[in-house]
This record gives C-alpha cells, sequence and structure tokens, in this order.
C-alpha cells in the first residue's frame, strides 16, 4: 500500500451556488472533475493523505484584514465564508501538526482582493490567503511568512494588503501584465517605504513554458527565500499557466506544477484561478497533491502532453533570464533602498485609481503612511468609489509601535463623521475592529 512521505491534507470545497454567471470560467465545475480524478487516482486510499471538511471564516477573520464596504456581508456570500474557511481549516492542521502540509481546493479565489473592498475584482472578493495569515498570526506564535503565488495573473490583492509589512514575503510569479489582466505586477514594484524588497514581481512572457518557469523558481525563488527564512510557505497556487488555459498564454504542464511543488516545498497550498476545467485542472491538482505528500508523479500527464508542442522560444529564454537578474540585483540592494526611504519625511502617499471589473465599480484611492523606524507604520486610507461611498479606514500593523498606535486611534477619533459614509479602524495589535458613522 502507498503511503505519504509527508502527511498531507486537502480540503475540496467546489460552492455549487456561487457563479458569476452559468457559463462563467470561475464555475464549480473546475473543482468537481478534480474531486472525480482525485478519487479515480485512490488518492484517498494513500496512507496519510486526508481529507477535511471546511470551517466557516468568521466575519472578524474578514475584518482583520480588510475594510469591507459598508460592511462584510454586503459584499460576501456564503461561499466566501467557506472558502476563506477552508484555507484556516488547512492553516491550522498544519499549524497543529495533525498534518505535515496541506492544500485547500477551494473558490471563489482571492488574490485580487485588496485590503479596500467596495466589490468583486478579477472574480475575488475578499483575500483567503490573506484571512487565513491574519488569524494564523492571531492564534498562533508565527512571525516571517512567505507567499509565492503561482497563479497566472499578477496577484495584485495580495501584494496591496502586504504592501507595508516587512515581516511578509510576497513573490507574485506571472505572466507579463503589459499582455493580461491586471496589467500590474512590474519588477520595479517592491513595497512601501518601510518594507521596500518584501514584495517581488517576476513577470514572465507569453508563452513560457516548463523549463522557464522552472528555471525561475530554481534561481530566482528559491534563493530570496532562503535569504528571508520564512517560518511558513504559502503558495497561491493558481493553474492558469497550463497550455490549455482558456483565458491565458502560457504553456505549463501539470508534471512542471508537480515539479514546482516538489521545489518550493510550500507549507500550504491554496487554490487560486485555472480554467481549463477538463484539459488541465484533474492533472494539475493530482499532480500537487503527489508533489506535496512526496509521493511519485511522473504518470500524472495530460492525454494530449507533448512537449515538443510547447517548448519556448530562445528569445523566451533570454527574457526571464533578464527579467531574473534584474529581480535579484532589487533583492540585493533592499536594505540600501529601505535606508534610503526611511530618510525622508515622516510621512509618504500613494494615490490610486482601482477598477473593480467583476463588479464594474470604479474606486479613488489616497492612502496615507507613518514612515516609522519602530514598525510597518499605520495607514490612513481615504476611498471613494462610484457606488457613491466615501470612507475612511486606518490600519495599525499588528506589530505597531505606541506612538504609530496613538497615531491611528488620532486619525480614527479626529476625523468628522460629516465628511464620511463611514470611518474604520483596524488595530491589530489589540485584535479590534471598529466602525462608526
Ligand atoms: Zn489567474
Ligand atoms: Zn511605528
Amino acid at each position: 500500500m502507498l503511503q505519504a512521505k509527508h502527511k498531507t491534507g486537502l480540503v475540496f470545497f467546489p460552492a455549487f451556488d456561487w457563479a458569476i454567471d452559468p457559463t462563467h470560467p470561475e464555475r464549480e465545475e473546475r473543482l468537481l472533475y478534480t474531486r472525480d480524478q482525485v478519487f479515480e487516482e485512490g488518492l484517498f486510499d494513500i496512507e496519510g493523505i486526508n481529507e477535511f471538511k471546511p470551517d466557516l471564516a468568521t466575519i472578524e477573520d474578514i475584518q482583520r484584514v480588510h475594510f469591507c464596504i459598508p460592511d462584510v456581508l454586503s459584499v460576501t456570500t456564503e461561499s466566501h465564508f467557506i472558502s476563506a474557511g477552508g484555507a484556516k481549516t488547512i492553516g491550522k492542521a498544519v499549524l497543529d501538526k495533525s498534518i505535515e502540509k496541506g492544500f485547500a481546493l477551494v473558490r471563489p479565489p482571492g488574490h485580487h482582493a485588496m485590503r479596500v473592498v467596495h466589490g468583486g475584482r478579477g472574480f475575488c472578493n475578499i483575500n483567503i490567503e490573506a484571512i487565513m495569515i491574519e488569524y494564523l498570526r492571531s492564534e498562533y506564535n508565527i512571525g516571517k511568512v512567505a507567499i509565492v503565488d503561482t497563479d497566472c495573473h499578477h496577484g495584485d490583492g495580495t501584494q496591496d494588503i502586504y504592501w507595508h509589512d516587512p515581516e511578509t514575503l510576497f513573490i507574485s510569479v506571472h505572466q507579463d501584465g503589459r499582455t493580461l489582466y491586471p496589467g500590474s505586477g512590474f519588477t520595479n514594484e517592491l513595497g512601501g517605504p518601510t518594507a521596500i524588497g518584501t514584495t517581488v514581481n517576476i513577470p514572465l512572457p507569453p508563452n513560457t513554458s516548463d523549463e522557464g518557469y522552472l528555471y525561475t523558481i530554481k534561481n530566482v525563488v528559491l534563493p530570496i527565500l532562503e535569504d528571508f527564512k520564512p517560518d511558513i510557505i504559502i503558495n497561491s497556487a493558481g493553474q492558469d499557466n497550463h497550455y490549455t488555459d482558456p483565458i491565458t498564454n502560457m504553456n505549463f504542464s501539470a508534471q512542471g506544477y508537480a515539479d514546482l511543488t516538489t521545489l518550493l516545498k510550500p507549507d500550504i497550498a491554496v487554490l487560486e484561478g485555472g480554467y481549463s476545467i477538463e484539459g488541465a485542472l484533474p492533472y494539475v491538482n493530482v499532480g500537487i497533491i503527489l508533489a506535496m505528500a512526496g509521493i511519485d508523479y511522473s504518470k500524472v500527464v495530460e492525454p494530449d502532453y507533448n512537449p515538443e508542442n510547447i517548448r519556448q522560444s530562445d528569445s523566451v529564454s533570454q527574457q526571464i533570464e533578464n527579467t531574473g537578474e534584474n529581480v535579484l540585483n532589487s533583492w540585493h540592494q533592499r536594505s540600501s533602498a529601505r535606508e534610503q526611504a526611511m530618510n525622508k519625511l515622516e510621512f509618504d502617499e500613494r494615490n490610486r485609481n482601482i477598477f473593480y471589473d467583476t463588479d464594474g465599480i470604479k474606486e479613488i484611492q489616497n492612502e496615507t503612511i507613518r514612515i516609522c523606524p519602530d514598525c510597518g507604520g499605520t495607514l490612513r486610507i481615504d476611498s471613494s468609489a462610484s457606488t457613491g461611498s466615501h470612507i475612511l479606514a486606518v490600519h495599525i500593523p499588528i506589530k505597531g509601535c505606541n506612538e504609530c498606535k496613538q497615531k491611528g486611534y488620532d486619525w480614527y477619533e479626529g476625523a468628522e463623521s460629516k465628511d464620511y459614509h463611514g470611518i474604520y479602524l483596524q488595530d491589530r495589535t489589540e485584535d479590534i475592529y471598529l466602525k462608526r458613522n
């Protein structure tokens, strides 16, 4: 009888009642085919692979990460609570050591959801990885976290949430934003002044195959992880780099995904996108599960797989090498870049226009950060959306120093209610979440 080398836990949640519309690529069949394949391959007969039932995330779990406008229940469905809850179940099981590794195969996905949520972006309303991580930070003694996002789309939501957090390394490997939604994720996006360098973007050209992807993992991602020394590694495991995916232009295979998992050794994987429902998902997921469990996956091959048909060109290989060099240069200069940024004024600002493509909402955001030598710095976000709502949101980071905490409360209490539809506070130091009108 087969036995897993690493005890591995799985959660499946296909979300039968959640779809953007019945023919939309983000629909429940994504996980139904995978579940069938996992049963057919007898993965649950393997000793050391166990299925868990998903927990429900709580409102507080969501408020720990997001400012939902006007409130959590207005921008979520029950499926969102189960999807985030499924990630939480896996995170808890890994930290309780009842499993060594775990994979949350859940939907709806989350990596395009930013800290402020007026609606859905890129099929995402709430960020299921961030909700899991911040829950784990509140309940367990974990500090440094690395998130490696291998979805084909730039993980702009996760990037936004951790932009100012020097304790969270966010690495996104994705198809070049000049050629794919959401159009961001360039190598010069490195994080805010107190956290320069802990955001790492690695855009790859269209038609990158297994070779280029694995080159990047070995030569760029692994050395950065080795320097950062995270307590835990989380893989946002999007599967839309597959050569059959209908909405992207990459040439990655199930074997490639399994090799990536073997190299990366994530403690936790959370499913993100992947829209080739029959041609890719069952094979890619089985490959990832076997790789996590430390079992031979060499026979997991798509029926139409032919590496010759998807081999990348020399020019693609060259571009990937150049990008990798560029990313490593910024990584090695991160301390001096941060020192320089910290020498500036007491506050820094970021002004952005954010589009919620799923719900057609436009947001204008002004963010102010206190550049603090002692913590990640308190944030003040002024946000107005085309829904008509104008809010103020204050975030005090989990390791916020006393001065930043005081500044946060000054901002929250000093705001005039007549100027806003809602004034929000996220005090991570005390795990307190408030709203006043
Ligand atoms: Zn994607
Ligand atoms: Zn501070």
